[in-house]
């Protein structure tokens, strides 16, 4: 599954299929583009609607993608990535409307259920759209982030008290950023030697050897 590949803590219930969708991305070192080519799409999407139906129970359909279908997945991806970037005012201007048909259909007890409808990966698109407005209706939605290492981008169900995470992994994006932001610092105050005082500089985050003094929101993984 996609999300396992990064170690993250998975969202709930059928929210975890949006996640596992934002989590088919390449990343960094360790994990290919699982929506690059048929095969890995449909052993991914089979594996997640597997997932997706035993957690939601309802049924899913079998869904034979063809490469046609991997660009309007890949297509689908980024849509959803940019409505999470934009629940994090990390984007300019309004999303287009969703246009994806659900039924709603209420059980023996008169509970309504939204239920994806439609055919091929629009009934992906459906669940995915179904999925987000429920775990919008139950405050989890802005729990679900991208890791904010930009060469990283895992989707994480962040679950820290106050919803500060930032990071997939504080052990790894999160020393990253800060490694990175200690040489921008010690680059630009470098630039100035001789004209101003140098400051006092803190030592550089030691890798490997335990972790360096976060500043700044981290996340609490
Ligand atoms: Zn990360």
């Amino acid at each position: 599954m996609a999300s396992a590949r990064h170690g993250v803590r998975e969202a709930p219930g059928g929210l975890a299929l949006v996640q596992e969708l934002l989590n088919t991305r390449a990343t960094m070192h360790y994990g290919a583009d699982l929506l690059l080519h048929a095969d890995d799409g449909q052993r991914w999407l089979t594996e997640a609607l597997a997932t997706w139906s035993r957690v939601s129970g309802l049924p899913a359909p079998t869904l034979l993608i063809s490469s046609n279908d991997m660009r309007s997945l890949r297509r689908l991806r980024t849509t959803f990535e940019n409505v999470i970037l934009a629940a994090g005012n990390r984007m300019d201007g309004a999303l287009p409307p969703a246009d994806v048909p659900v039924s709603l259909v209420p059980d023996a007890d008169g509970w309504v259920r939204m239920v994806p409808t439609g055919r091929g990966t629009r009934w992906l698109a459906s669940a995915l759209w179904a999925e987000a407005l429920l775990a919008q209706q139950a405050g989890l939605w802005p729990r679900l982030k991208l890791c904010h290492n930009v060469d990283c981008r895992a989707a994480f169900f962040d679950t820290s008290r106050n919803n500060s995470g930032v990071w997939h992994d504080v052990s790894t994006c999160g020393n990253t950023a800060n490694l990175r932001a200690f040489r921008e610092r010690k680059r630009l105050l470098g630039g100035s030697d001789g004209q101003i005082g140098r400051p006092q500089l803190p030592g550089p985050p030691q890798l490997g050897s335990g972790p360096p003094p976060l500043s700044g929101p981290s996340g609490l993984r």
